[in-house]
C-alpha cells in the first residue's frame, strides 16, 4: 500500500474519482462493503484485491480540446452532463507519458494555429486526443480524433508531434463530425506506423486498435484473468465459451488449458483483433464469431450444441434474457462472470441462482482505483 496518499485538485470539477477524498485502504473497505452489500445474499464474498501502486494505472487516456474564455486551447474532461471542459493537465489514473503527449498537442495546435472543434457551430478542428500505450511493450498510439476531414499541414504536425515524442509509435486520425458525446467516429486514417500497438498480458501478446475494447489497468487485469481461469477449473478436455470476448484476450489466455474456445463479440473491430492475436500467439483451438452474443447462444442452443464452461465479460448493462436462457439450455458445468457492475451481476445472478446453478465464488477486483467502479470474477456451479 502506497504510504503517501496523493490528493487531485480537480477532483470534484471532474468527477471522474468519486473516492478521492478517502484514503486508498478505505476506499477498498468500501468497496469490500459495497460488494457485500449487494452480493452477500449469494455467497462469502472474497477479500478484495487492490493494486500496490494504485495511481497513473490508466493505460489509455482521452482528452476532450476546447477554448477557456480567453480564447487559450485546454483539454481534459466534460463536466458532467455538458460541454464544457474542465482543463486537465496531469492526473493520478492516467498514464503520465499520455498526459505529456496530450499537452504537446496543445502546443502544437497553437504554433500551427488550429482551433479546438466546436460542436455546437461545427467549426474548428480537433476535438480529442486518444492515447493508448502498453506498458509492457512501450508502444504508443495517438488518435487525433478531429471534427472536420480536412487536416492542414498534416505530415509536419504528425513530424513534430513525433520529434517531440520520437516513443510515438503510430499515429491515426480519426474524424467524427457528428453530434454525439461517442469520442470517436467511423472514419480512421493510419497517419503514421501500423495503426496498432501491441502488448503483453501474461504470456500472450495482444494487439490494440483505436476503436476495439481494451482492458485498461493491465496491471489489475493480469489479476483479473489469473481468477477468472482459476474459477473456469480448465483441464484441457473443455469445450469453453468467452462470451463478449473483446479482443479475445481471456479466450486466448484460456486456450491452452482447454480443447477448444468459442468467442463471441459484437464490435466487428474488436473481433478482427481477437483472430490477429489468436494468430499472433498461435492459438489454434480458438474461433470467433462476430454476433450478439444472446443471440449466438441461442442459435447455439437451438443446434443442441454443448459447453463445459461460459467465461462472460457483458458491459456494464450486464447480460440479457435471451443469452441467460439460452445458458440455462447449454447448461456448462461452470460459469465464470466477470462484471463491472455488481449492480447489474445481481440481477443477473438472482435469475441464475433460481435456474439450477449456485454461486460458489465471489472475488472483487479493484481495477479501477479512486473511482467509484468495481469489478467483480464470480463462478457459478451447475446444481
Ligand atoms: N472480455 C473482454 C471485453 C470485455 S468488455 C476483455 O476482457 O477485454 C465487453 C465487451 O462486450 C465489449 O468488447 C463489447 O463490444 C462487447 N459487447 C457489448 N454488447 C454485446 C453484445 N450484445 N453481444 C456481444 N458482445 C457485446
Amino acid at each position: 500500500m502506497e504510504k503517501s496518499e496523493k490528493r487531485c485538485p480537480l477532483a470534484k470539477k471532474c468527477g471522474g474519482c468519486q473516492l478521492q477524498n478517502l484514503s486508498y485502504e478505505k476506499q477498498l473497505q468500501y468497496k469490500q462493503v459495497q460488494c457485500i452489500r449487494l452480493l452477500g445474499q449469494f455467497c462469502r464474498v472474497e477479500e478484495i484485491l487492490g493494486m500496490e501502486h494504485p495511481y497513473h494505472y490508466r493505460n489509455k487516456v482521452q482528452a476532450a480540446f476546447s477554448e477557456d474564455r480567453r480564447g487559450n486551447i485546454i483539454s481534459g474532461v466534460y463536466q458532467a452532463a455538458s460541454h464544457r471542459v474542465v482543463a486537465v493537465e496531469t492526473c493520478l489514473t492516467e498514464d503520465e507519458k499520455a498526459d505529456e503527449i496530450i499537452g504537446t498537442v496543445r502546443r502544437l495546435l497553437k504554433s500551427f494555429k488550429l482551433k479546438p472543434y466546436n460542436p455546437d457551430t461545427g467549426r474548428g478542428f480537433l476535438r480529442h486526443v486518444l492515447v493508448k500505450r502498453g506498458f509492457k511493450s512501450g508502444q504508443i498510439m495517438v488518435v487525433l480524433v478531429t471534427g472536420v476531414r480536412e487536416f492542414p499541414k498534416k505530415r509536419s504536425f504528425v513530424n513534430a508531434l513525433l520529434h517531440a515524442h520520437p516513443e510515438i509509435t503510430t499515429v491515426l486520425q480519426n474524424v467524427n463530425p457528428g453530434r454525439t458525446s461517442m469520442v470517436l467516429g467511423a472514419q480512421e486514417e493510419v497517419l503514421f506506423g501500423p495503426g496498432k500497438i501491441e502488448e503483453q498480458l501474461g504470456d500472450c501478446v495482444f494487439r490494440i486498435s483505436a476503436r476495439a475494447f481494451y482492458q485498461i489497468n493491465p496491471a489489475q487485469t493480469e489479476v483479473l484473468y489469473q481468477k477468472a481461469l482459476e474459477f473456469a477449473g480448465l483441464t484441457g478436455r473443455e469445450t469453453v465459451i468467452d462470451a463478449y470476448c473483446g479482443t479475445g484476450t481471456i479466450g486466448i489466455f484460456a486456450a491452452g488449458r482447454a480443447k477448444q474456445v468459442i468467442g463471441v463479440e459484437l464490435n466487428g473491430d474488436a473481433v478482427a483483433d481477437a483472430r490477429e492475436n489468436a494468430k499472433l500467439n498461435d492459438v489454434q483451438n480458438i474461433r470467433f464469431f462476430k454476433a450478439d452474443a444472446g443471440e449466438f447462444m441461442t442459435g447455439m442452443a437451438k443446434a443442441g450444441e454443448k459447453a463445459d464452461v461460459v467465461l462472460m465479460d457483458p458491459p456494464r448493462a450486464g447480460s440479457d434474457r435471451a443469452f441467460l436462457s439460452s445458458l440455462l439450455t447449454l447448461s456448462p458445468k461452470r460459469v465464470v462472470y466477470v462484471s463491472c457492475n455488481p449492480e447489474t451481476l445481481r440481477r443477473d445472478l438472482v435469475f441464475l441462482s433460481k435456474n439450477g446453478y449456485r454461486v460458489r465464488k465471489i472475488q472483487p477486483v479493484d481495477m479501477f482505483p479512486h473511482t467509484k467502479h468495481i469489478e467483480c470474477v464470480c463462478l457459478l456451479e451447475r446444481r
